[in-house]
């Protein structure tokens, strides 16, 4: 996992050593070493940077329902698109849940997208589930986050493929883990085969955890045995936790059987960066949300 940068000496992303970062038009994004030297593999971890929308949702804000201009949102849409090879855009109803999901092109998906395209993304934006796993090309799947952990992973073997979406609590419910094995299950997909990315998510420096947050940890075995949390004094000069959701996650990865040589991490807190991606718990509300995207090529 060497650092290796494209761009232009570029020194405001020192900390991505495992990163490679990336312009397009009108906005710029990171790619994960491994899962970039793939071929027919695309996969993007966009920054705020670029875009339309105006403060404060300043920049490439992909989140339809925080209330800046729809407009504004679908033109930094059609900017993401672009830089993903104009693969069209897949994602569900992100609830913070435990429920994995398979992304399928109907069966007439050799049909132009403009057939099947609308009328999936307007079911998947009815389907509740933080993550999603795919096997066929010519789509991406995408979210928007905020301090969330995005974490995309990769069978070369089965060229099989999967988005999660793990906040406290889908971290706490280990959902990472969970799509791994629904990869195994549903496609066969091995653990110790897959490539990992975990990318900008809020850390222990930003975020304290509260009193529902240890409580769900505790309730999960996995989850529990996985967490990163820092204790220190708080302003009442008591012990107060800090969860590192990226760690937690990574570990987790790791439980499920994914060699740690496979995992990659951004490593920017999105608490510390807001002037790279949004957070929802630091910055005033509302604010935007970055994309993060994989998919094949057909
Ligand atoms: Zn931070």
């Amino acid at each position: 996992m060497g650092a290796r940068r494209a761009g232009r000496g570029d020194d405001t992303m020192e900390r991505g050593e495992a990163v490679i970062q990336r312009r397009a038009e009108r906005c710029e994004y990171l790619q994960f070493e491994r899962l970039a030297a793939v071929p027919g593999l695309v996969h993007a971890v966009f920054t705020r940077r670029g875009g339309y929308s105006s403060p404060p949702y300043q920049g490439l804000n992909l989140g339809g329902v925080v209330g800046d201009d729809r407009a504004m949102v679908r033109r930094n849409r059609e900017l993401v698109i672009g830089a993903l090879d104009g693969l069209p855009l897949l994602g569900t109803r992100t609830v913070h849940g435990e429920a994995v999901t398979v992304i399928e092109r109907p069966a007439s998906w050799e049909a132009p997208a403009a057939e099947w395209y609308e009328p999936l993304r307007q079911r998947l934006l009815q389907t509740q589930a933080d993550a999603m796993i795919a096997d066929q090309p010519g789509f991406a799947l995408c979210w928007a986050f905020a301090d969330c952990a995005p974490i995309l992973l990769y069978d070369p073997i089965h060229r099989t493929f999967a988005l999660v979406h793990a906040g406290w609590r889908g971290t706490a419910a280990a959902i990472a883990a969970r799509a791994v094995a629904a990869m195994g299950e549903r496609f066969g997909s091995r653990p110790r085969d897959l490539l990992a990315g975990v990318g900008p998510a809020i850390g222990a420096c930003c975020y304290e955890m509260r009193e529902g947050a240890r409580l769900a940890f505790a309730g999960d075995t996995l989850a529990a045995a996985c967490a990163h949390i820092e204790q220190r004094p708080g302003t009442d000069g008591t012990l107060h936790r800090y969860l590192d959701v990226a760690a937690s996650n990574v570990a987790q990865l790791r439980a499920a059987g994914v060699p740690g040589a496979n995992i990659e991490t951004a490593d920017y807190c999105t608490g510390c960066r807001t002037d790279l991606f949004y957070s929802h718990r630091i910055e005033p509300e509302p604010t935007g949300r970055f994309a993060v995207a994989i998919g094949r090529r057909e």
